[in-house]
């Protein structure tokens, strides 16, 4: 009898989905995993501790049922800025008219409303543009006191109560981690997540403090969704250990036709650092409310998996929305779809960055290749901290990776990884272990049978982080 293959994924794109209120309960959770989601998203804008701790208690209780590693996301609010509150709870702000914002507390109206952060007041200069509520609205700076500042409205429309403001022009003096990131982060840290996502990073120094608040309990994924992360992109990059392409408020900050262009410049800078990179917002946005997606939301997943990002991600649509298992099978078929065509294929060996110039950089370029040579089903990678398992996940290979290690931590976190197949394996103590551990696992898990050949690489001696130094051929028997 062939052994049962539990869960088993099939293609190298992973899926992340965000829990909300639409996807809280156990049954849920375990349906959105076994229709397609990897890696679950907890967002700390919206719910309780109490309602993420539980959370973090069904997954792992799932990971526990379903025996495979899965990855939890973190991600922090950072600093969203937002307007305070009207009388009337709403106004209609005319276009050509001033409007003016301050730092007093009292209840806004057509005139002048709250707005909270003085480090607005200090960065804006004269002809700054504010944009509120995701760009709907437009103010520019006409005058500029201490205490606040004068604006014309270029495009006005209705205002509510505590509507985001992005001001994309300026560097604010202002660090990605807040207070309140700073106490969901003691309070989520302790409990065990994977990733924790840093929403509007600016510069590197703020990737540098998040992780030394990590310490290495989880990788820091920075948000990139700002304009002047765009520019220190290669500081903020070599700093972090995953990113995402966070199109919503990137789209606000920057003119809609920047977006792509954007995007397939991080994705590209990411898989030459081999650092995961995922593509996030508004990829299935209609069907928060559909049970299909529009033609366009389709082709947009299909071109993230085109540009080579490592995993794409669910907001409302899984979170909130009407069709959350609808919206990760959906997201399932477009990428296993993709990635069964020939083109893809072509496509993505072409973009193939050159080997690191190092010698784990070039055994991890020679097992891709060796595997390629021989038709090797499996490439197994065995790994303390994940770095050898993402060396050969930056090869892109056509065969699937197994990634073996005997920390949890480290299992969990390559749920992300493009095309690497997560398993918790015992530290082999020999060379023949190694080769032995990796043939029973290929076998067990599916991915090969009496004859072929698998690839096996690894750090050696095992356990020693930052290594990957050994390559072996071998045949099951
Ligand atoms: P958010 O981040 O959903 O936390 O705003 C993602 C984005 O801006 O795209
Ligand atoms: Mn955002």
């Amino acid at each position: 009898m062939p052994p049962r293959i539990p869960l088993r994924r099939r293609r190298r794109t992973k899926i992340v989905a965000t829990l909300g209120p639409a996807s809280s309960t156990p049954e849920v959770i375990e349906r959105l995993y076994r229709t397609g989601a990897d890696v679950f998203r907890l967002n700390f804008s919206h719910g309780s501790h109490e309602d993420h701790a539980a959370r973090i208690g069904i997954i792992r209780a799932l990971e526990r049922k379903v025996g495979r590693p899965i990855g939890i996301l973190a991600d922090v609010q950072g600093p969203k800025l937002r307007v305070g509150r009207f009388q009337a709870g709403r106004v209609q702000l005319q276009t050509g008219q001033s409007f003016r914002l301050d730092m007093s507390a009292t209840p806004g109206d057509v005139r002048r409303v709250q707005l909270p952060h003085p480090e607005i007041m200090e960065a804006a200069r004269i002809g700054t543009t504010l944009l509120l509520d995701d760009g709907k609205l437009r103010l520019r700076v006409v005058h500029k006191r201490d205490d606040h500042l004068e604006t014309e409205i270029l495009v006005g429309g209705a205002l509510s109560d505590r509507k985001g403001v992005n001001v994309p022009d300026v560097a604010l003096n202002i660090p990605a981690l807040t207070a309140k990131d700073r106490a969901d982060l003691d309070f989520v840290l302790p409990l065990g997540i994977e990733y924790i996502g840093l929403s509007f990073v600016q510069r590197a120094e703020d990737v540098a403090e998040t992780q030394s608040i990590a310490d290495g309990r989880a990788w820091v994924m920075v948000k990139l969704e700002k304009p002047q992360a765009v520019e220190n992109l290669d500081s903020i990059l070599a700093l972090t250990d995953a990113v995402m392409v966070a199109r919503g408020d990137l789209g606000v900050e920057m003119p809609p036709e920047e977006v792509p262009l954007i995007q397939k410049r991080i994705v590209r800078a990411a898989r030459d650092l081999g650092k995961p990179v995922v593509v996030a917002t508004q990829m299935l946005e209609s069907m928060i409310s559909a049970p299909a997606p529009t033609r366009a939301e389709a082709s947009d997943v299909a071109t993230a998996v085109f540009d080579g990002a490592d995993a794409v991600m669910l907001s409302a649509e899984s979170a909130a929305g009407q069709f959350p298992f609808e919206a990760v099978n959906m997201m399932d078929r477009i990428l296993s779809r993709v990635e069964q065509d020939s083109g893809w294929r072509q496509l993505t060996d072409a973009a193939r960055p050159a080997p690191q110039k190092t010698s784990a950089g070039a055994i991890s370029a020679a097992a891709r290749q060796v595997a390629e040579t021989i038709d090797a089903k499996v490439i197994a990678t065995f790994t303390a901290t994940g770095s050898t398992t993402l060396r050969v996940a930056r090869e892109r290979p056509a065969a699937p990776i197994l990634g073996l290690t005997s920390s949890e931590e480290t299992a969990r976190r390559m749920a992300v990884v493009w095309g690497v197949h997560p398993l918790p394996s015992h530290e082999p103590n020999s060379m023949t272990d190694m080769v032995n551990k990796a043939m029973r696992a290929a076998q067990s898990e599916g991915f090969a049978t009496s004859g072929d050949e698998i690839v096996v690489t690894a750090g050696v001696p095992f356990g020693t982080p930052g290594t990957t130094n050994a390559l072996r051929v071998a045949a099951l028997k």
